[in-house]
């Protein structure tokens, strides 16, 4: 595996998770629930952090949401859901965070859009109040711009410098600089009010991957402040999921990024935490984070004509995330196993062999017989109907042999495979 470079950012605390700096790439999310109904709200962030996110964000949008956020906290804690909330505010969060202390201390980080912090004179005094409350409770914030809500006085001066310019650019290229500057200008403000360069994290999202890509290339190359990921207005099913990872999968591999959200459209009635998911999958998929078994499956083809291999592969998939919560405790470094689930002869065997353990299913014409593979080694050959089961728990007794108490310690070092630079 090709191990990828970070650049190196300033470490971050964010709660009790570590961001930037070398910090493995974080899973966050947001919920899309009314802040002010805490039931709803308690009941979504635990869903999310139960998936796997490691810090959630909620709308503090008006006086009823900000009065909730201590009481949602506390629920959270009696349920030991530990997750740090981050809390989104835009227009009137210099008032509420100064309105409801108990909400600027219960939250572990505040979100501020620079576009939306207030308009003209205002704008500069509200984002110091912000600022100033931040310090006062030792928070850390995230600037972050959005295409949508950019800062107009500033894209209308980029735009009449431009436009005076001896080669003027594209206006694509002005909007890409207006929301770098209006990041960067607005990082410089915070640290002249006293913040810290290890309590300020990017942004700057947009809703196309070109022009995802383009602006995070040029806050990277400007700042080593730690660089929050994510596109925004991403879309639903696999358009925001395509859409999403194609972005940032360019940017994690050239070492940008030190979180991700991935901004998923719900379908109606969806499950939220599909976006932790995903963005646990990205982040897996390309070696930088370890998080569930991987079930490599063969795509299936003419040679097959049985669906046994698809629901084999599916089943072990969700018996394995079912588990995931229990077996983390119980089996440390579960996450990194690899099992293989093969339709027929032709690859089966030798993808099987590539994987910790593996099966190659027959193929239409074949003798129904199944060989199985534990480390490159064919250990048994599974025929007859129960062959599923008999695989699911030969996967089970693998992960007991290799994984569980009787095989910590002697198991350590093989256990402990790399990831891509953390
Ligand atoms: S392993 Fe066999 S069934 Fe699966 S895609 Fe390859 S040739 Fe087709």
């Amino acid at each position: 595996m090709t191990i990828i470079a970070r650049k190196q950012t300033v470490a971050v605390k964010i709660g009790n998770v570590a961001m930037g700096g070398g910090a493995p790439i974080v899973v966050q999310s947001m919920t899309n629930t009314d802040t002010a109904d805490v039931g709803q709200t308690v009941a979504q962030v635990e869903a999310l952090a139960r998936a796997g996110s490691e810090l959630v964000r909620i709308t503090v949008d008006r006086e009823e949401a900000a009065a909730a956020v201590p009481l949602i906290r506390a629920q959270l804690d009696k349920r030991g859901v530990d997750v740090p909330l981050i809390g989104d505010f835009h227009y009137n969060g210099h008032t509420l965070l100064a309105s409801y202390p108990e909400c600027a201390e219960s939250l572990a980080k505040y979100r501020i859009n620079p576009g939306n912090v207030g308009f003209k004179d205002k704008r500069d005094k509200q984002f110091s109040q912000i600022i100033e409350i931040a310090l006062k409770h030792d928070k850390p914030v995230r600037i972050g711009v959005n295409w949508g809500s950019l800062d107009q006085d500033l894209l209308t001066q980029l735009m009449n410098e431009n436009a005076e310019s001896a080669t003027p650019k594209d206006a694509r290229e002005v909007m890409h600089e207006a929301m770098v500057q209006s990041a960067l200008l607005s990082a410089a403000r915070a640290q002249e009010l006293g913040m810290g360069a290890d309590k300020i994290v990017l942004s700057a999202k947009v809703s196309a991957v070109q022009d995802l890509i383009a602006v995070y290339r040029m806050l990277a190359e400007r700042s080593d402040l730690a660089l929050h990921l994510g596109l925004t207005e991403a879309g639903m099913g696999s358009k925001g999921i395509v859409a999403s990872s194609a972005a940032m999968s360019v940017l994690m591999q050239e070492g940008i990024g030190d979180t991700i959200r991935i901004s998923l459209t719900p379908e109606p009635g969806g499950d939220r935490s599909l976006e932790v998911k995903v963005a646990q999958e990205l982040l897996q998929s390309m070696g930088f984070r370890a998080f569930v078994p991987l079930v490599a499956a063969c795509p299936g083809c003419g040679r097959t004509t049985s669906t046994t291999f698809q629901e084999l592969a599916r089943d072990i998939q969700d018996f394995i995330r079912d588990q995931m919560p229990v077996w983390k405790r119980q089996y440390p470094g579960v996450e990194n196993l690899n099992v293989a689930v093969m339709g027929c002869i032709v690859n089966g065997p030798g993808e099987s062999k590539h994987a910790d353990i593996g099966i190659s299913l027959p193929g239409t014409g074949e003798t129904p017989a199944a060989p199985v593979f534990v480390e490159g080694k064919k250990v048994t050959t599974l025929r007859g109907p129960g062959a599923a089961d008999e695989f699911k728990q030969m996967v089970l007794d693998y992960i007991e042999q290799r994984y569980g108490s009787g095989a910590r310690g002697q198991n350590s070092e093989r256990n402990a495979r790399p990831t891509a630079a953390e």
